[in-house]
């Protein structure tokens, strides 16, 4: 067997690059099921990532009677069903509606909206984002024109903690406190648009509206703003001009005040200033089988908020459990086999389906994610092929089945670094280096 690692030089095809559209939108929804190699698979969109108990027992209901009983976690905080048996999508669609998981059967793929899973919980950032959630998701689903955005079109909600901006989303909100708010078109570093924080959600829709009559968009070859061939800065013009019909006040400037930085919530308890808790777990390889559904369910229908918060990062916050009933929850939630604890190996890793699930797929990532990853401090994303479904942004390794074995990559600073390893016993020793490794290695 093969164990030779051979460097090679950054690959553009592990960077972010502006695709060329030449196909329409397949992106999956649940009234547009995907079909995939283990059945058809259906992707509820979830805003916020916030569930009530009774909408997460309507997933598990739909789950287990028809697909393969499991919930399948996104890096946008939706919920995907797999494995679904054929012609199952009416009652699907029944099921979900009634759960008023489809308020609109016409937007329904266009409802991606993420947002601080924490906001309002722990005493930082600038309060709860769900009022500007609730009205942007109602201003999405009664436009007349937001149902063209393409499946992969992104809102991020920021509660001003910071935690949204490597996300890569389209359009970013977020809070900067006394009632103002900051608006950033595209997923890079343009110039920000400063609106009271009441009219933040109409600035979103706003965005997205005019990014749709943009001529990139018109052709259908721009479905994200990133893809804009020239640029933003007309968008922004066109943002301005119509925030101020709308009679909003809108400035411009080069950075929002100084977002703090923070990143997903490690597993554990979150303690808040009222003395409460929220819990965060994260899902084994982004999946939750049955029974460990139940369990979440279960606990979040003690807890007074009743709702569980889906997160980008594959995991869920459950809020509003008394904080001396937060360790007891957790030892009930680790023995269920969700990960409460941010030592834990598993912590941070995601894959894609892999074999079998996926045709396209060199390996069974999954497996091998499991077997093959050790702790470290940067997430991990492994994939089938060079694809990569659902890879995160921002610092991580990512590791990519190839002919040859895996190429590990890390993405740090903006800097990618890959070299391609052969051998398990080597994946596994090139994987744990690279989860440790900083700005400052030459190697991955
Ligand atoms: S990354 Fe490739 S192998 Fe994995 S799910 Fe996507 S298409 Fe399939």
């Amino acid at each position: 067997m093969l164990a030779a690692m051979c460097s090679a030089p950054v690959r553009s095809f592990a960077q972010d690059t502006k695709p060329i559209r030449d196909r329409g939108d397949a992106c999956p929804g649940a009234l547009r099921l995907h079909e995939a190699d283990d059945g058809a698979l259906a992707r509820v969109r979830v805003p916020g990532g916030i569930l009530s108990v009774p909408q997460a027992e309507a997933l598990a209901a739909a789950a287990r009677r028809f697909g393969d009983g499991d919930l399948h976690l996104t890096s946008r905080g939706n919920v995907q069903l797999r494995a679904l048996e054929a012609g199952c999508g009416g009652e699907l669609a029944g099921l979900l509606g009634a759960a008023g998981l489809l308020p609109s059967h016409l937007h329904e793929r266009v409802r991606n909206v993420v947002a601080s899973p924490l906001a309002g919980l722990d005493g930082r950032g600038h309060g709860d984002v769900r009022p500007w959630l609730r009205t942007l998701d109602g201003m999405l689903c009664g436009s007349e024109s937001a149902h063209a955005l393409s499946g992969r079109f992104l809102f991020a909600l920021d509660d001003g903690r910071g935690d949204m901006t490597d996300l890569g989303a389209d359009v970013t909100l977020t809070a900067g406190g006394e009632g103002t708010a900051w608006l950033r078109a595209g997923p890079g570093h343009a110039p920000a648009v400063q609106v009271p924080s009441s009219a933040a959600p109409l600035a979103a829709l706003l965005t997205a509206e005019a990014f749709l009559q943009t001529p990139a968009a018109r052709a259908g070859q721009a479905w994200r703003i990133g893809e804009l061939p020239d640029g933003i800065d007309e968008l922004t013009d066109t943002v301005l001009r119509r925030l101020d019909g709308s009679g909003v006040a809108a400035t411009t400037s080069p950075e929002p005040p100084g977002p703090r930085t923070s990143g997903p919530p490690p597993p554990g308890a979150v303690h808040g200033p009222h003395g409460d808790a929220a819990l965060s777990v994260l899902a084994p390889m982004g999946r939750i089988e049955a029974a460990q559904w139940d369990t979440l369910v279960s606990v979040a229908a003690r807890t007074g908020h009743r709702e569980l918060r889906l997160t980008p990062w594959r995991g869920l916050v459950l809020p509003g459990v008394p904080a001396d009933a937060a360790a007891e929850h957790l030892r009930v939630l680790a023995s269920a086999g969700l990960i409460t604890d941010p030592a834990s190996h598993l912590s941070g890793v995601g894959s894609c389906i892999g074999r079998p699930g996926c045709a396209k797929s060199l390996a069974d990532v999954r497996s091998d994610a499991a077997a093959l990853t050790g702790p470290g401090r940067l997430p991990v994303h492994w994939s089938g092929c060079e694809r990569r479904c659902g890879h995160p942004r921002g610092d991580r390794v990512e590791v990519v089945a190839v002919p040859e074995g895996y190429r590990v990559s890390v993405d740090l600073d903006g800097r990618t670094r890959s070299a391609t390893t052969t051998g398990r016993a080597a994946v596994a020793a090139h994987v744990a280096a690279a989860r440790t490794s900083s700005p400052e290695d030459r190697t991955p």
